[in-house]
């Protein structure tokens, strides 16, 4: 095998995910490497890989199984992400003619491995349960130069029973806050204006490090410090560990935007209870009320997902009936597909797909409605934009700090900078504006 010199990686999935995928860029370009972006000039390939749905895993295998049919140029191949860890050896078994296997909790051995691979010809694996080494997050290699993710919690210790994450990414490890803080800095250094913070429950930061003395919130009012860091976003949240703290923290710190992804899942509590989601109806909207009082100008985001097992038409009607009085401003909505090696796994998959899809549909047709409602509120107000770039029909376009999405005339040199918007229309999901003035 001959030493790659480029290589190309392609991600699947979540955010986590893309930050994972830029701190192997930075681990690849400083042994030397360049990255191309076709696949054909690439002397190593690398496929960073989702497990969550079904359909993410089959796209991969698919892909993968492609390449061994038809690659020419004998690229070294690696699988890494969620599904090297899902399925392990048995990846060598369907797919022979991957080179190595990297689970989520090993990017830091990404070179080793390599190395391991060239100077015997062999496969290699690792796919470690635990997340225990640090990685270089100074060397992240980002394509964004003013929003930067930056991971600050790893894994996930809930066990909802439909999801692989606690099994693919292991129990939840914090990074210490003050590696956050000094990455952060650099961010802040180099020009970067927004950072999101990462992690599988953001809100459980701290938890598993007492000896830290330093939860989320605490976390924030540090980050909230650093001079030219403007914006600071979080996700994903669990309910349960929304605190009054953090409700405070985001209400009163000037960089932390008013926008909280609150994933109720679903709207009936047997289901809630089934899907080990550990809080109720009423305790969800208690939290999602008490946060609309505490920081009144709050969007909330959601996750819900219809036709889990045994879900009647009652309960996916108290899910409905949950988000009309929400009123959420973003949603994902999914149909359940059940994961190999979860609990669910263990329920038949009993809802007809048809009725899986007639939910979703009533489920995005009231979100629709309540998103439009929702659009006209904001006609004739003004956002602040943190301006991001030009589009294709030459407007500048950014977004709102509760994630609207804002295009608007201008001169491309605003680029970077925060103006306040005034919203005179919107045409699908963006707001139209003028008059971009400084907040
Ligand atoms: S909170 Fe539940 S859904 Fe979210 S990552 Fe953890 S186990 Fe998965």
């Amino acid at each position: 095998m001959r030493d790659p010199k480029t290589f190309y990686v392609r991600t699947y999935g979540c955010q986590m995910n893309e930050l994972d995928t830029e701190i192997m860029i930075g681990q690849l370009e400083n042994r030397g490497l360049s990255r191309v972006a076709e696949e054909e000039n690439a002397d190593l390939l690398i496929f960073n890989t989702c497990s969550i749905r079904d359909l993410a895993e089959r796209k991969v295998m698919g892909k993968l199984g492609l390449l061994g049919k038809h690659q020419q140029n004998n690229a070294i191949i690696g699988v890494t992400g969620c599904m090297a860890n899902a399925k392990k050896e048995t990846l060598f078994q369907k797919l022979p003619h991957i080179d190595f296997i990297l689970g989520t909790n090993n990017i830091h051995d990404l070179n080793n491995v390599l190395d391991e691979v060239l100077s015997t010809g062999q496969q290699s694996i690792r796919t470690d349960d635990q997340f225990t080494h640090e990685l270089d997050y100074l060397n992240t290699k980002r394509d964004d130069k003013l929003k930067a993710n930056v991971s600050i919690i790893r894994g996930c210790d809930k066990f909802c029973t439909y999801c692989v994450v606690p099994y693919t990414r292991g129990q939840e490890v914090s990074r210490t806050p003050s590696s956050i803080i000094e990455e952060c800095k650099h961010l802040a250094h180099t020009g970067y204006k927004e950072i999101s913070l990462l992690g599988q429950n953001v809100n459980s930061y701290g938890k598993d490090k007492p000896e830290l003395n330093c939860l989320f919130h605490d976390l924030l009012y540090e980050l909230d410090k650093i001079p030219g860091i403007e914006r600071i976003r979080f996700l994903t949240s669990h309910p349960v560990d929304i605190t009054l703290e953090l409700m405070e923290a985001i209400r009163d710190l000037k960089s932390v935007c008013e926008f909280v992804h609150f994933p109720l899942q679903a709207g009936s509590n047997r289901i809630l209870k089934k899907m080990h989601r550990i809080y109720t109806v009423e305790q969800y909207i208690e939290k999602v009320q008490m946060l609309r009082s505490i920081v009144p100008n709050v969007s909330i985001g959601t996750d819900i997902i219809v036709g889990f097992p045994t879900e009647t038409e009652e309960d996916f009607l108290e899910t409905y009936n949950v988000m009309k009085e929400m009123q959420h401003s973003v949603a994902f909505l999914y149909t359940y597909s059940p994961r190999k090696g979860t609990p669910a796994m263990r329920w038949s998959d009993d809802i007809p797909e048809h009725v899986k899809d007639d939910r979703l549909q009533r489920l995005t047709h009231l979100h629709n409605e309540i998103t439009a409602k929702q659009r006209q509120n904001l006609l004739g107000t003004s956002l602040e934009v943190l301006v991001e770039s030009v589009n294709e029909k030459g407007f500048l376009k950014g977004r709102s700090r509760c994630w609207e999405k804002v295009a608007f005339t201008g001169s491309p040199d605003l680029i970077g900078s925060l103006l306040n918007v005034t919203i005179h229309s919107y045409s699908h999901q963006t707001f139209l504006g003028k008059g971009a003035l400084p907040p």
